[in-house]
């Protein structure tokens, strides 16, 4: 019996892990992107280039992310316990100098949550002298992503999945690939999903420095920590007054050091939306902004914190990228019924695409087992709920060869 064929359309990490999980349930799968997709920094909307990449939810928002951020937290589990070199587990503050009205959602799904109380003598990283307003932690994955993503490309071909390198016209997809040779489509391809919307897709525009030869760093109690933290509006800010948090997460060897979420959109070449105000002023490294303050306010919070000192001389490299979000500024996983064959769209992934990549493949994956199955199936195909993290991870960290 020949298995049902499956296109996928994009490479990043929304489709690759479809594709790994819809191949390991029993489907013939094919990729199709306008890429190879491989990790450099030429293309600011390969979003896929550029994860911190921190497992939580930040920036994006969606009816089912508690569901997703879940079923992904149990492969990143699985893989931690297998002692993956790509993925670490450590303490991550979160830390406010504005008054905070509200908590986001996701604190309540993480286990190990603890408020800080600010006037006590609880470690809190932070920049001396500016206002503390709230603070809490909790324990939390984080991926070496040039690791996890060499990986990732390796389940791909041991698989052998089949690539296409092409670029779809979104407006004439049925008939750009033979539609009809397949029985479902997935549409994973991010920011390359705008055209099939009257209107540009909303952006969060990010930098991110990475800083070579970079020590893990300790809290006072030996603790590996990273950290998120807003200073004051008057401080880094954009022009509506939206915070901007400055964060460092760990990598093997460097530090990746963040950031910024402008809100805004791209108008054919033209960015209509937020700006960065130009507040912080002390340019040591004689960077351009905002990677200046970018460098200079974690350098400040790193070396109150942790005694540790950075010098200029160890950035690496200096990035910006775009995390984009669906229609009304959600995550979008929706099924098109208007379709010759049903089409999945999967894309508008905001600052949480790695964070909700697994769970959102099993979702997908059990989509094409309710569309596609028939009874006589059952023995040819996996249900997304037999495919075990416990399997895959093993398979990614067994692959992983250094
Ligand atoms: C600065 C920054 C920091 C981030 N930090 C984190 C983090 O800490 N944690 C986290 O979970 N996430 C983070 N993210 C978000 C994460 O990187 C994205 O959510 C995720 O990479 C989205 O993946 P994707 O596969 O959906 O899209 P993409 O990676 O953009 O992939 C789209 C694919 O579609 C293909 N494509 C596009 N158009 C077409 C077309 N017309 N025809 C054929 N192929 C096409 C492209 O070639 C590509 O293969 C960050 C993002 C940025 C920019």
């Amino acid at each position: 019996m020949s298995l049902k064929k499956v296109a996928i359309v994009g490479a990043g990490v929304t489709g690759l892990t479809t594709a790994i999980l819809l191949r390991l349930s029993g489907y013939d799968v094919h990729i199709f992107a306008s890429k190879y997709p491989v990790i450099d920094h030429s293309n600011p909307f390969f979003a896929s280039a550029f994860p911190a990449a921190s497992i939580v939810p930040h920036s994006v928002t969606s009816p089912i992310s508690k569901k997703l951020f879940l079923s992904s937290a149990m492969f990143y589990e699985q893989l931690y316990e297998l002692n993956f070199s790509g993925i670490y587990r450590q303490i991550h503050y979160e830390v406010f100098s504005e008054p905070s009205k509200s908590k986001p959602a996701y604190l309540q799904w993480l286990p190990g949550y603890t408020e800080i109380p600010i006037n006590g003598n609880s470690f809190i990283p932070h920049i001396p002298h500016y206002p503390l307003s709230r603070a809490w932690k909790f324990p939390m994955f984080f991926v070496d992503w040039p690791v996890y993503w060499k990986a990732l490309l390796k389940i791909f071909t041991t698989l052998e999945i089949p690539f296409t390198h092409e670029i779809i016209d979104f407006s004439r997809i049925d008939s750009r690939f033979s539609v009809e040779n397949y029985s479902l489509v997935v549409l994973a391809s991010g920011s390359g999903l705008e055209k099939m919307h009257n209107k540009p897709l909303s952006l969060l525009k990010g930098h991110l420095l990475d800083i070579d030869d970079a020590p893990k760093l300790h809290d006072p109690d030996g603790h590996v920590f990273s950290y998120n933290y807003p200073p004051p509006l008057k401080v880094y800010s954009t022009r509506n007054g939206k915070p901007q948090d400055i964060y460092s997460y760990p990598r093997s060897g460097t530090m990746i050091l963040g950031g910024s979420r402008i809100a805004g959109k791209l108008i054919g070449e033209k960015w209509k939306g937020d700006e960065l105000l130009l507040n912080y002023k002390k340019t040591e490294s004689n960077l351009e902004w905002p990677y200046s303050a970018i460098f200079e306010l974690n350098k400040i919070l790193i070396e109150n914190s942790t005694n540790y000192k950075i010098h200029y001389t160890q950035i690496k490299s200096k990035v910006h990228g775009y995390r984009y979000l669906g229609p009304n500024s959600s995550l979008c996983f929706e099924i098109d019924p208007s379709k010759k064959v049903p089409h999945i769209h999967a894309y508008g992934l905001g600052g949480a695409g790695v964070t909700l990549s697994w769970g959102l493949a099993k979702e997908i994956t059990s989509k094409a087992n309710e569309l596609l199955q028939s009874p006589n199936d059952k023995n040819t195909y996996k249900t997304s709920s037999s495919i075990q993290a416990k399997n895959i991870s093993r398979l990614l960290a067994n692959l992983y060869i250094g």
